[in-house]
């Protein structure tokens, strides 16, 4: 037997028995002839003690043990001398009085600490040796809480009745906007596996056979430009119902989570329960963001009506133009420096607007670079309307009403960050629903779905699909948390006709939908029931409840920020033969 306890596990209630414990020197301290070894392994650390009167060969071989080496260790344990417990440590009564150590491997020196998070390397460094960066008690935890989110999620389900059931990887291009991975076929040269951008179409396919509720903690591959925090494969919560309107996929999702957070990260409260639903259009007005952080106010105020008249050239030529006139309030922000207010408007004109008049308001009255323009009457309605009061900062966008919500929501998070503004212990989840059903993209001055092409549209908006698409809203949903979509779905076409007329509005001549949804559609004259679902993101959920700042460090073996797998170096070459094979040559 390798090890009667782990490391971890060793409590006051052990004192006097004898153990054997197997893991790495976390660290090792040197003190008058004893030297303490803190043994660790994934469950915690514990003090060893190697007392000078061990017989000399354990304590030459000991001698020579440094960080990372694999012992195995029998000893007694005891409970600490009163004054010597460390309270910072779970197993800190006690310690463990070494009778006898077997090296099991020795370790050469790491390329960084693993037993602290001070120094931590460089990033290409920690993914390089990913799995010495796991042993990180950080990371270990982001495991063990990534682990438990699954089982909940799991569990959960299979309470409320449904199935999970794995579905291909290698399969056909399913769109969710973006590129698709392609897998060549040997046994059909020039032809092409698609890994899934998601199981959409299975799962709906699913329904059609009659499995009722489904789920896959499914892994997503997506093809995209790596803006931001993104991976090339990422980790769903997959499911499907069938015989559901909207609303019975959100409560099923927010029971899950509602139940989940305290189980799962009991040091996170919840923002409100039942969760708040906005309509798309809603969340825009209030916080210039179809994902809104709730966790603190700044809401976007409309002045409009109390800037009609204004005299600040500005704001008539906005209102000339069709626009509109927004503020949003800057708590304690009206001693901003002249610089952070220059780089604040740079901030603004990233997100479209021409420039960011604001007032300072102070007990000496109103300050800034458009005060002079406003009238006694402006400013007293306007800190009315907006609740501004002395020392604070009221900072304007005027425009065109989609660039004004998106210069003052970016503003609102910039202040955020700022001012330290959301409360981190906070899980401010929403429901955004009532989603505009198609985008208009102005490169291809085409329409595409807003959200995937297996979209229900609102059934009232069916006649205006050919006369006014900009007007034809979707069954669709997201799930938002502190200012990330952390799930999007819908309730799904499932009758043949509305499905074409769906691929026709997004340019697809008949031959391409017969070749790429063709399986679909027939599918649909089989009997499809009416069905719905979502998908809620894993990894972005866990690096929200663990506090991460980016979802690498919740991924055991995340690929680094220009889609690399840096440890095994991934993608790479492969042998002229596999080529041959395949039938692929490059010019
Ligand atoms: N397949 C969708 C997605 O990956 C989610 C859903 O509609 O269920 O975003």
């Amino acid at each position: 037997m390798y090890r009667t306890h782990t490391c971890g596990e060793i409590r006051a209630s052990h004192a006097g028995q004898t153990v054997t414990l197997a893991g790495w020197v976390n660290r090792r301290r040197d003190h008058g002839g004893v030297a303490f070894f803190d043994l660790r392994d994934r469950s915690g650390v514990v003090q060893i003690t190697i007392n000078p009167d061990l017989p000399k060969e354990i304590l030459d071989a000991v001698a020579n043990v440094r960080f990372e080496w694999v012992l195995q260790i029998e000893g007694f344990v005891q409970k600490r001398p009163a004054g010597n417990e460390n309270p910072n440590m779970a197993t800190g009564e006690i310690e463990i009085i070494a009778k006898h150590i077997t090296i099991l491997n020795p370790a050469k020196t790491l390329p960084f600490m693993v037993s602290s998070d001070a120094d931590l390397p460089d990033e290409n460094m920690r993914l390089k040796y990913r799995y010495l960066d796991l042993r990180r008690e950080r990371l270990t935890n982001n495991m063990v809480l990534r682990h438990k989110v699954v089982k909940f999620m799991r569990d959960y389900l299979d309470k409320q009745g449904f199935i999970e059931i794995e579905t291909p990887i290698m399969f056909k291009a399913t769109p969710e906007g973006a590129r698709d991975y392609l897998v060549p076929s040997r046994l059909f040269p020039g032809q092409f596996y698609a890994l899934p951008q998601s199981p959409q179409q299975l799962k709906q396919l699913l329904m059609v056979s009659g499995m009722d509720k489904y789920f896959q903690i499914a892994r997503c591959f997506r093809d995209e430009d790596l803006r931001g925090d993104r991976q090339p494969e990422f980790t769903q919560l997959d499911l499907e119902m069938s015989f559901v309107h909207r609303d019975d996929v959100l409560d099923l999702v927010e029971g899950l989570f509602t139940e989940m957070i305290p189980a799962v990260a009991p040091h996170k409260k919840l923002y409100s329960s039942p969760w708040p639903k906005f309509s798309y259009k809603e969340v825009l007005e209030r916080f210039g963001s179809d994902k809104p952080d709730l966790r603190f106010g700044m809401e976007l105020v409309d002045v409009t009506d109390i800037l009609a008249k204004s005299e600040f050239k500005v704001f008539q030529s906005a209102l000339e133009a069709g626009g509109a006139i927004k503020c949003i309030v800057a708590p304690k922000s009206a001693e901003m420096s002249r610089k952070e207010l220059d780089a604040l408007t740079e901030v603004a004109k990233s997100f479209g607007a021409k420039g960011m008049p604001y007032l300072a308001v102070t007990a000496e009255g109103a300050k800034g670079s458009a005060a002079k323009f406003f009238k006694e009457e402006e400013l007293t309605a306007l800190k009315e309307k907006s609740g501004a009061g002395v020392g604070d900062l009221i900072v304007f966008a005027s425009d065109a009403r989609a660039i004004v919500n998106k210069t003052l929501g970016g503003l609102r998070l910039w202040f955020r960050d700022k001012l330290d503004l959301a409360d981190k212990t906070m899980m401010a989840f929403a429901w955004v629903v009532d989603f505009p059903f198609f985008a208009f993209n102005e490169e291809t001055q085409a329409w595409e779905s807003e959200h995937h092409p297996f979209t229900m549209p609102k059934m009232a908006d069916l006649p205006k699909f050919d006369s006014n698409p900009a007007e034809v809203y979707s069954e669709a949903y997201d799930m938002v948390c502190n200012g990330y979509e952390t799930a999007s779905g819908s309730i799904r076409i499932h009758r043949r006709d509305i499905q074409m007329k769906m691929f026709q509005m997004l340019g697809l001549s008949e031959e391409d939908i017969q070749a790429k949804f063709g399986h679909m559609l027939e599918a649909f004259e089989y009997g499809a029931p009416p069905h719905g679902g979502m998908a809620p993101g894993i990894d972005r959920l866990v690096m929200l409840l663990a506090d991460e700042p980016n979802i690498r460090e919740v991924i055991a073996f995340p690929k680094n920020q220009n889609g690399r797998d840096v440890m095994a170096d991934a993608p790479s070459g492969v042998e002229p033969k596999q080529l041959k094979e395949l039938k692929i040559k490059f010019e």
